[in-house]
Formats: structure tokens, sequence, C-alpha cells
């Protein structure tokens, strides 16, 4: 054997899973088709929402999971990679009460807001209904997330090798063989964390497990700036005929504080060689006009835009399970960043023969 595993992508998934593997003492090599942090994939940028606040309880409990492991990434790289500041709820179909509900079941802590005390409490936001606060919600940095996970692994011996895409893997009686454009690496199991380009790499994976049916879009997001550059706003989802999400937006907003603000619904369907780039002109004005009624805080003009894209699934559960010697780990339809660290352990879990998650194992 070249080695124990071999980790097929280096956004937030394979990433986090190569670190995983290599502290737990596996001979890992990371093979990554571009070079790390491009803004190709998923994974990109200084902007991502994790919150607790979710109307499945599934999924409450694993953020309470994944907090754990966020603290672990965040002391072993010395780096913060979360800014704390609350997250908001909001919108009818959002049912702020039903998740208060859920959240005081769970011991998250939580609290409803009238419209008006919520304008008051973050001026410059608008309200219609009642607004579910929770502390435990913030920004995570998508880029130094990358980064942290990918050094964490090297320093554990991990082999990082960019420029370099598989081509195709073969599962022979024992382990897998993978293939790249210049070489094959025999390895004891593989992890396939391809993101988008998982649907176009699965023809040629020897085994075709039951997948549920993926498919990719293209998203859009849009910065704008506060009109008060000392303004402190939470994140916030919202859900009423349109899902839109916002957060402060990092770096990616340019050099004065601003807000990103983007379509969850909506988005184009694509395909991750094929997808152009070009932002739809009616998502802008969608995105815009609700800044423009929702939060006069900002400015309604975007001072920055980007593309990016979803791997969807009709249930947006994730996909982590293994066939063989063959993990696939797609934590997708567009809320998987704030899990990275713990989907890393659960595929390190199914390397060393754990079972799939039930919610996440392969199904039709
Ligand atoms: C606009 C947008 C906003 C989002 N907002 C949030 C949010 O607020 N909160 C949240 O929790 N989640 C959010 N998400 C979701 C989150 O960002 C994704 O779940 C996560 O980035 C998926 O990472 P990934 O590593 O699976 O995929 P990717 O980041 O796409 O990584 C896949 C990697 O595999 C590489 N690769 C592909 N094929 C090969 C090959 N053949 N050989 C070698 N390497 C290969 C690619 O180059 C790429 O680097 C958002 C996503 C988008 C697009």
């Amino acid at each position: 054997m070249d080695c124990d595993v071999v980790v097929v992508g280096a956004g937030l998934t394979g990433s986090s899973a190569a670190w995983q593997l290599a502290v737990r003492g596996l001979s890992v090599t990371l093979l990554e088709a571009r070079t790390i942090g491009h803004t190709d994939g998923s994974s990109h940028g200084t902007s991502r929402i994790y919150r607790r606040a979710y109307a499945d309880p599934h999924y409450i409990q694993l953020t309470g999971q994944a907090q754990e492991l966020w603290d672990e990434l965040e002391d072993r790289s010395g780096t913060r990679l979360r800014t704390r500041t609350g997250g908001l709820d909001h919108g009818t179909e959002r049912r702020p009460e039903a998740l208060l509900t859920l959240m005081k079941e769970h011991g998250v802590p939580a609290e409803l807001l009238t419209p008006g005390a919520a304008s008051e409490r973050f001026a410059g936001m608008e309200f219609a209904g009642p607004v579910l606060f929770h502390p435990d919600a913030g920004h995570l940095d998508a880029d130094r997330t990358v980064r942290a996970g990918v050094d964490i692994a090297a320093a554990s011996g991990a082999r990082v090798v960019e420029q370099s895409p598989v081509t195709g893997i073969e599962q022979p009686a024992d382990g897998v063989l993978v293939h790249t454009g210049d070489r094959t690496i025999r390895a004891g199991h593989v992890v396939v964390a391809a993101g988008p380009w998982l649907p176009e790499l699965l023809p040629s994976i020897g085994v075709l497990p039951r997948l549920p049916r993926t498919w990719v879009t293209q998203q859009q997001v849009f910065h704008f700036r506060h009109r008060d550059p000392r303004a402190a706003w939470p994140t916030m989802v919202y859900k009423e005929g349109i899902q839109l999400f916002g957060l402060p937006s990092g770096a990616d907003g340019g050099s004065t504080p601003a807000m990103k603000v983007a379509q969850h619904d909506g988005g184009t369907a694509t395909t991750a060689s094929g997808r152009d780039r070009v932002i739809d002109p009616a998502s802008r004005e969608t995105v815009t006009s609700w800044v423009r009624r929702w939060l006069p805080g900002l400015d309604p003009e975007p001072v920055a835009e980007a593309s990016c894209l979803y791997t969807m699934t009709a249930d947006e559960d994730f996909v982590i399970d293994r066939i063989g010697s063959v993990v696939i780990a797609s934590p997708c339809s567009g809320h998987g960043a704030k899990f990275a660290p713990l989907v890393g352990s659960l595929v390190a879990d199914l390397v060393e023969g754990g079972r799939a998650d039930p919610r996440f194992a392969f199904r039709a």
C-alpha cells in the first residue's frame, strides 16, 4: 500500500476529513484537482452562517456535536474561524414559534421577539412578524477553515498534492487504486469529497452506490454596505414565499462593513464543469428589492457579487456513507459548512469501520 487513505478534493469536506484521519494516525494523501482555496466550487470565501436553529431535531443535535470539533480545530490551528453574532429566524414559513419550542426542548438558548422589539435591538432591520433570536449563531471563515484543515493534516504527516485531478477509482480485491493523470496510488480506502463534481466523477468509480438523485445549482450572493459602519448585526434566515439568508460579509464584501444576502432557493441548474458564473439578474433584483424593503440599514446597491455551487438532494440531507473501500461524503444542499469538522469526523469513523448515520446513508 502507498498509504492508508486517499482523500479526493480539498474543499471544506476533504480538508476536514484529511485532518481527522491524519490526527488519528492514518497515512493520508490529499489530492486536489486545482489549488487549495480556489473559487470554482462550494467552499471559497470568508462568510458562511453557523447556527443551531433547525426545524429538524437531528440537525439541532448535530450542530451541538459540531461545536466541540470547531473548538478543537480552532485550538489545533491557533486560528479563530468563527465569529459569534447571534442569529435571527423570521418569516411565516420559518415558523419562529415552532423553532423556539424545538430549541427549548434541546436546551439551546433562544428567545422570541416581537417585530418592534427586534427592530429596536437591531437598528436598520425591519420585521413583519415574530422573530426568533438565538445567541449561539454567527459566521465562519470558509477559506481559513479549509487552510486550517489542510495545514493540520500536513503537520500530522499527510501528503497534500495540488493540481492533481483524480481520473478514476478501481476496487480490486484488496483496497483501492486511485488514478490521476500521472500516477496510480494504491490505498486501503478512498474518500470522495468532490463536492459538485461528484455527479461527474461517479461513473469512473468502480462501484455505484445507491445514491439519491443529486443535482448542481449555481447560486449567487450579493454584498450590501452598512449605512452605519458601526452596525453589529446578527446572521439571519428568512422564509416566506422566498428563502433568503444574510450574514456579515467579512473580506468578501470589500473594505467597509457589509452584509452578504442571498437567495437559498432559485438557483440555476448547471454542472460543475459547465457553469457560466453569470450572475442571474432576476436573483439580483429579488434580493435587492428585499433588502430595500426589510433592511433599510443597508445601501441597496450591491458592492460585490459572486457565484457558488450547491449540490442538492431532494430531502436536503447529506450523503456520507461507505461502499466497500470507497467513502462518499457530500454534505450538500447549501448548509454543510457549519458541520465541516463533524463531517470530517464522521468520514474518519467510516474509514475505521463505523456505520453511517442512517439519515446520511446511501438511499435511492
Ligand atoms: C453560496 C453558498 C453559500 C453557502 N452558505 C452556507 C452557509 O451559510 N452555511 C452553511 O452551513 N453552508 C453553506 N453553504 C454550503 C457549504 O459551503 C458546502 O456544504 C461546502 O462548501 C461543501 O464543501 P465540499 O468540500 O463538499 O465541496 P467543494 O468545496 O466544492 O470541494 C470539492 C473539491 O473537490 C475537488 N475535486 C473535484 N473533483 C476532483 C477530482 N476528480 N480530483 C481531485 N479533486 C477534485 C474540487 O476542486 C474542490 O476543491 C453554502 C454554499 C454556497 C455555494
